[in-house]
Parts: C-alpha cells; structure tokens; sequence
C-alpha cells in the first residue's frame, strides 16, 4: 500500500498482555468444588491430575510439583552433585534454568544456540563435555524440540543424566514422539504464561523408578508417606523420616485448575499454531524483523512463544527495547524471553563470563521480543497487533 492510504491506527481502549490463560468455567467450578470440599492440599485431584499427565505425556512415572524451579532444582538434588560437577546447558533460557544448576551445588556450563532455532547447536557439545560433566540441561525453547537424537547419543556415550527443561514443551513432539514418553528426565511449567496452568505449578516424568522414589521423598519432607494417606479414613497418623526433604508438593486447588486445563491443551497448540502461520505469513516480507527457521527433523512445535528478532540497525532504525516502548504506547504488550543469562551480573562474577561468550544467544538477546500470542486471541485482535506493529515502525 503507498504511504498516505494507510488508514491510521487507533489504538484500543484496554491493554492486551503477550500472554493470557484461558481458563474455562469448568475449571472455575472445580477450584470452587476443590474448596468446598474441605481438602484443599495434595490429594485426590493431584492423584487425578497426574494419571491423567501419564496418560497423556505416555510417561510411566509423573510427579507434580509447585513449579518447574522446584522441579529441576529437586531433581539436580537427586543427582546427588558434588562441588566441582558440570551440568551443561543454554544461555539462551529463563534464569532459573542456570540458578538451580547454583543451588544444587554444581556448576553450570554453557553451549551456545543455534541463531535460526534458539535452541542449544547439539554439534558444539562434545567439545562442552569434560570428566567433571554429570548431566546435560537442554531447553526446548518456545516450545521446539531440541535435537535429542544425537544429545541422547552423546549423554550414552558418556554415562550422563538429561534433565530436559520442558518449561515450554508440554504437547511438543520430536520425530512423532511426545516430550516425557521417552528419555530420561523431563520437567514441565504450569505457570500462568505457560501453554496451560494451575496457576503455580510443575511436573517431573521419568521412567527411572529409583530416582522417582527418591523424589516422592524430596518433594514432601523427606515423609515416607504423603498427607492423604495418612488423614484419609484407612489412613495411619504414624510417619517416618527418611532423609530431610523440601515442600513442593501441588495442592488439590492447583490440581483442579491442571484436571481441565490438559484436555484444553492440544486445541490451545492448534490456534496457537494457527496464529504463528498469520505472523509468518504477515512478517516474512518486513525487513524489520528476522523469523526463525524450522529444523529439518519432524516435529510438534508447541509455539508457547512466538519470538522473532527486530532487525536492529539492519531493518529498522527502532531498537529492541524501542519497539517496545512503541507497542505499550498502542496498548499492546510485548515480552523479551530472554536476555542471555551468561551476562548476568552473579553470573559473570561468579564464572567469568563476559560478552563475546556466546554470540549467537548474545545476537538474539539484544533482538528478541515475544508478540501477543495466546489461544483466546481472536483473529480480528490478531490483525490489530499485526496493524500496530506497522504503526510502530513507520513512525520510529
Ligand atoms: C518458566 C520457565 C521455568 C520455570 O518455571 P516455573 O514453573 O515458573 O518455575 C524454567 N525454565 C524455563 C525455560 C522457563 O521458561
């Protein structure tokens, strides 16, 4: 369209967030049912709600947990870490990835990503292992299966743990197999932004029957038996102390919330996807951003993000943090997942690293921005992120 038929942009009256749960009133009744009930902490909707993530992750063993930190925090405890041990992982994710590396007592070790996916480049592990290195951290960003083929390979070949970041990935699928039904160890986010909620919340699936038990003893005191057995009518008061275990078991009134959220999930993974092909389709041609490109290998992107690079310098005068600036200006929200955590101030302090490090998560931290991507968001509202953005940008 030739500038000046451009019809003006007007902004909308009220903000719309990046990300906004979908909750139904299903799942509004049973928190109400869950709360009225008198039981309101682990119990039967948890048990509920993890036979109904076995059945759907294909995982023999589930465990839910008050949030994805929690999680692989307690499963690096697991693992039993001595000072000096390297967990290898991504610059490119969410802090907490790298802070329970800190908090278990090991030591994190970066591999960079690949600048097309975002994903850690598989082909410079090797050179990443060392004797000291006990597992590997992957993270399947956005929601886009890292290559576990080869990482799986490599870990065999070395004896070590993966303990993959699923944060994003719960409905992703890797060469026609769901992330948890098969590998060692994956930790899934329940949090509100996340592809569906409790509110709060995680899981663990594995098919490592030792690890799990040990597990069950970590996220509840260190108890040899959990509350509901032990309040229940057949229940017995008596409990031992096995080990000194943490408190990140879920609650029955998050359950309620998961119970209705999972059956939701494949639907909210359509018209996920459904709106990531009108952004491809709208962007491809703006010199303004970078998109990112699909692997080779078949799979199920989750699209729990839809994050591509302002082309800063190259396509658009605006900045990252400019663009938006503009877009809040225009009532839209926008979110940066992520900067990359090697250029954190602990983390350069603490490991020496500095920028130069890692490039390419360094290229895409200084670019990356999330746009509005939620299941609810109507293709109208679509068109009117679409229509601000390019207002955005003509008036930079
Ligand atoms: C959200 C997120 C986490 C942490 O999940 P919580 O459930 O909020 O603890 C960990 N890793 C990644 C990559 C995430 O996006």
């Amino acid at each position: 369209m030739p500038a000046g038929t451009v019809r003006p942009f007007k902004a909308a009256e009220t903000f719309m967030p990046f990300a906004r749960p979908s909750i139904s009133p299903e799942a509004l009744a049973e928190v109400a049912a869950c709360l009225q009930s008198g039981w309101i902490t682990t119990g039967p909707r948890v048990k509920k709600f993890e036979e109904m993530l076995k059945a759907y992750l294909s995982a023999p063993q589930v465990l839910t947990v008050t949030s994805a930190t929690a999680g692989l925090f307690m499963v690096l405890k697991a693992l039993n870490l001595q000072p000096g041990d390297e967990v290898i992982t991504t610059p490119m994710t969410f802090a907490a990835t790298l802070n329970v590396i800190v908090l278990a007592g090991g030591k994190p070790v970066l591999v960079d990503v690949e600048r097309d996916t975002y994903n850690l480049d598989v082909r410079q592990l090797a050179a990443a292992i060392t004797p000291r290195t006990r597992a590997i951290m992957p993270v399947h960003f956005a929601g886009l299966p890292v290559d576990l083929d080869p990482l799986y390979a490599l870990a065999q070949k070395h004896g070590l743990r993966v303990i993959e970041d699923a944060a994003h990935a719960i409905g992703t699928e890797y060469r026609g197999r769901r992330i948890g039904a098969f590998g060692d160890i994956q930790v899934f986010s329940f949090h509100p932004n996340k592809n569906i909620t409790t509110g709060e919340g995680g899981a663990i699936s594995l098919r490592d029957e030792k690890i799990s038990a040990e597990l069950q003893l970590l996220r509840f005191h260190g108890m040899d038996r959990e509350a509901w057995a032990r309040f229940g009518k057949t229940g017995n008061q008596h409990y031992e102390i096995i080990t000194p275990g943490y408190k990140f078991n879920m609650m029955d009134m998050q359950a309620a919330l998961g119970i209705h959220q999972l059956p939701a999930l494949d639907g909210f993974i359509a018209r996920r996807t459904e709106l990531v092909g009108r952004y491809r389709a709208a962007l491809a041609d703006w010199p303004e951003f970078i998109l990112t490109k699909d692997p080779a290998y078949p799979h199920r992107h989750a699209w729990h993000l839809f994050a591509p690079l302002v082309n800063v310098g190259a396509g658009t005068r605006l900045s990252r943090d400019g663009f938006m600036a503009a877009m809040k200006e225009r009532n839209l929200g926008t979110g940066l997942h992520y900067r990359a955590a090697h250029l954190y101030p602990y983390y350069r302090d603490t490991f020496g690293w500095k920028p130069g490090d890692f490039p390419n998560a360094e290229f895409i931290s200084e670019r990356i921005v999330s746009l509005p991507l939620f299941p609810s968001m109507t293709d109208a509202e679509h068109e009117h992120v679409i229509a601000g953005m390019r207002d955005a940008f003509d008036h930079a």
